[in-house]
């Protein structure tokens, strides 16, 4: 091309590399990785058409931008002399670096291990780099030369390895999971790039000048062009590479936009699911969420290689919520309840699930509890920690306590039954008194199941007619004159024969049915006092009510509609109230309404539980009765002595009389009549029995009530249960 080529007929000379040019090679190299990289991650794309599109596009701005890197790196040989190129080498590298980019990005589309394909890949861009080079030397019209070892090993392999081990790198700090911590992929792949290019910038510079040129004297070729016309073609390549860049870039915004937009959309899922199944008063997770991850860790549990993995169930209902409830109103209720999901959530460890399933009932999952040792300790925390004073809205300060069932996996399994199994264990332990944990048993099961039956057939026995009252008598310890009877409830089932109140009246307080129960009993027994009262006879009759009586608004207007429906004299009736009522502030306060309907209080089984006399004092109650499990062993015990004793003198100086009840040997009641106690009951005197009975045993047997009182004959004879 040169029209005043030298004439000299050679000439030797290494280059005189030109920085600037080298280092906008460089830069060059750089965007080429960046581009590369974006569409390499594209090329992964489910979406066909989008793959389909980065793989031609990409392709080739990339290609371009290769070529650009290696013919771009000629253009400052600074040699002596100007040089030409060799057209078809010049083009030819254009198709190859555009061809060996699709080989490249079509690798992107494979299914091989993330590594080897990065591995493949890096290696491709090494190796094409490497043939641009080579086809880039190739076309120039000017015969190169290899000078020197350092030029052989430069030519053949170095910058080639190099250059790959520096594509390999890059693509595999973006691309690997590993270093996802560094930053986002966009970081990654840029730091890559950067580093791709000074690494291809020094291979160039050690390629390149370690080459020695001599000048041909016959230019090579008809299509040469010249060094200004291949500046021209760098010039448009690195354009269409900047494209593609620009390309890319719109596209990360868009589907940065697209990231966010997802991201939103999935904290909304989250949240939607969150509301789904956790407990909104309480935030802890509900039956829903606690089914799924108690599912999740019997798996866990039931693994092959889960050794001695075991986990615990623990179903814990609060004793006496529905009072504070009722009497203090749903915002204080839900206070409480609040609070103690935060107590409980407090005390479980970080592995542990709880949950509020219901009013008042919370499950504790527990993964390696330490067997059944470890689960009770976790239990009495539990107790513990409810059993704290609840500070209410109103400044008021309620206490509450709970019963616990647990379940152990895999020893009372299967996982189907856990939780009706944690369920028939807390029953037991609210059947034991509440304020306890029990751990199931098998017999328990089977109590739950004859409950849940029994409650079935409990729902219509008192429209057939199936209950009865039966009365036992009590008598005046010195006199022996009849004082009273108390009224005790049967269940006489068609097929059973008779049901205890011991058995049915707790399934009646569990299944809602004691309202409608406890109002036939008010009734009956008013209806036998009327009889009794239109026969002549003024019998005084007691009267038993559970707790849970106690905690309805409408008792007190109840009792006495049944009492006007009877016409019958108030004063006739006794109420028995179990002492443990006088812990609930809404008991209580029905006391009150009680006595001013004319009836009188009894505190029922004093002294078994939590006696509190300074409030007996304050309340309208006229009898103590004491059960017998305080006097039973009264003749060898000098404690139950002193403690009958101690009761009786209390009771004596507020006023009060005592009822010793369940005497049923002649030694305990010279006792309980030495220890001064007014009234006796028990299988001694009489057992209970139906009122037909009673009114001849009454009546019979009246003239005969000495201080020797001994049972009569009726009450031998009389049907009985215990
Ligand atoms: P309670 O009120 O303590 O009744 C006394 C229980 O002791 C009665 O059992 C009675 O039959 C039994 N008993 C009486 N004398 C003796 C004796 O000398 N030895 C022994 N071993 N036992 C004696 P019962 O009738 O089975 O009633 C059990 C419990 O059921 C009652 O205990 C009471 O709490 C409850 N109950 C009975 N009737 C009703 C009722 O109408 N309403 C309510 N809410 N509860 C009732
Ligand atoms: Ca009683
Ligand atoms: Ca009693």
């Amino acid at each position: 091309m040169p029209a005043n080529a030298p004439t000299l007929a050679s000439a030797l000379a290494t280059p005189q590399l030109h920085g600037p040019t080298l280092a906008a090679a460089a830069l060059l190299a750089v965007l080429f990785f960046g581009l590369l990289g974006h569409a390499l991650r594209k090329m992964r794309s489910t979406d066909a058409l989008t793959a389909i599109g980065w793989w031609a596009a990409g392709a080739v701005a990339a290609g371009a931008g290769l070529w650009a890197v290696q013919f771009s790196a000629l253009t400052g040989l600074g040699l002596p002399w100007s040089v030409s190129f060799r057209g078809w080498a010049v083009a030819g590298a254009g198709l190859v670096a555009v061809t060996g980019m699709l080989l490249v990005m079509a690798s992107a589309r494979l299914s091989w291990a993330d590594t080897t394909r990065q591995t493949v890949q890096g290696l491709g861009v090494g190796v094409l780099w490497a043939l641009l080079q080579a086809m880039a030397l190739a076309s120039l019209g000017d015969q190169p030369v290899v000078s020197g070892a350092t030029a052989v090993l430069a030519w053949a392999g170095l910058p080639v390895a190099l250059v790959a081990a520096a594509a390999l790198a890059a693509l595999w700090i973006a691309f690997s999971a590993r270093w996802a911590a560094m930053g986002p992929f966009e970081l990654r792949l840029w730091v890559g790039a950067v580093g791709f290019g000074l690494v291809s910038g020094l291979a160039q510079a050690l390629a390149l000048g370690g080459l020695g040129f001599e000048e041909s004297a016959r230019p090579l070729g008809v299509l040469l062009i010249g060094e200004g016309t291949l500046k021209l073609a760098c010039g448009a390549s690195a354009l269409a590479l900047l494209l593609g860049l620009f390309g890319a870039l719109i596209d990360t915004r868009a589907s940065s936009r697209n990231r966010q937009l997802a991201s939103s959309l999935s904290e909304a899922n989250r949240r939607l699911r969150e509301q789904a199944l956790s407990d909104p008063l309480t935030r802890l997770p509900n039956r829903l969420l606690f089914e799924e991850r108690l599912e999740a860790a019997l798996e866990r549990v039931d693994a092959p290689n889960a050794g001695d993995a075991a986990l615990a169930v623990m179903f814990i209902d609060l004793d006496g919520f529905k009072p504070v409830n009722d009497s203090f109103g749903h915002a204080a209720g839900d206070a409480v309840l609040r609070e103690v999901g935060q107590r409980l959530h407090n005390l479980a460890r970080q592995t542990d699930v709880v949950a509020r399933v219901g009013g008042d009932e919370f499950l504790l999952l527990a993964e390696r509890p330490g067997g059944e040792a470890g689960a009770g300790q976790v239990a009495q925390r539990v107790l513990q920690a409810v059993a704290k004073p609840y500070r209410l809205p109103n400044g008021a300060e309620v206490h509450l306590s709970c019963s616990i069932g647990i379940v152990m996996y895999p020893e009372n399994g299967p996982s189907p039954k856990l939780l009706a199994n944690a369920d028939a264990a807390m029953y037991a332990a609210k059947r034991a008194g509440g304020a306890g944990f029990a751990i199931f048993e098998p017999s328990m099961e089977h109590d739950a199941r004859a409950q849940l039956e029994l409650q079935h057939e409990l729902r219509g026995a008192i429209d057939r007619n199936e209950l009865v009252l039966y009365y036992q008598p009590k008598v005046d310890g010195r006199s022996g004159q009849v004082t009273g009877v108390e009224a005790l409830v049967r269940w006489q089932h068609p097929a059973r024969g008779m049901i205890a109140p011991g058995v049915f009246i707790p399934v009646a307080e569990r299944f809602g049915l004691i309202s409608a129960l406890g109002q036939w009993v008010i009734d009956e027994a008013c209806r036998q006092v009327r009889e009794w009262t239109n026969q002549g006879l003024r019998m005084r009759v007691s009267i038993n009510l559970s707790a849970h009586q106690l905690r309805q608004e409408n008792l007190v207007q109840r009792l006495r509609q049944s009492i006007q429906a009877h016409d019958i004299d108030p004063a006739l009736l006794t109420l028995e109230i179990v002492e443990s009522v006088l812990m609930e502030d809404a008991a209580i306060r029905a006391f009150s309404g009680l006595a001013q309907l004319g009836v009188a209080l009894s505190i029922d089984d004093f002294g078994i539980g939590y006696c509190n006399f300074a409030l007996l004092r304050k309340l309208p109650v006229t009898q103590l009765k004491v059960d017998r499990s305080l006097f039973s062993d009264i003749q060898h015990s000098a404690d139950a002595l002193a403690v009958v004793d101690a009761i009786v003198k209390m009771a004596h100086a507020l006023g009060l009389r005592v009822v010793a009840e369940g005497v049923e040997t002649d030694a305990q009641r010279d006792m309980l009549l030495a220890l001064r106690c007014d009234e006796l009951q028990g299988y001694l005197y009489a057992k209970p029995m139906a009122a037909d009975r009673l009114t001849l045993w009454a009546m019979g047997e009246e003239g005969l009530h000495g201080p020797d009182f001994r049972p009569s004959i009726y009450a031998a004879a009389s049907p009985t249960l215990q």
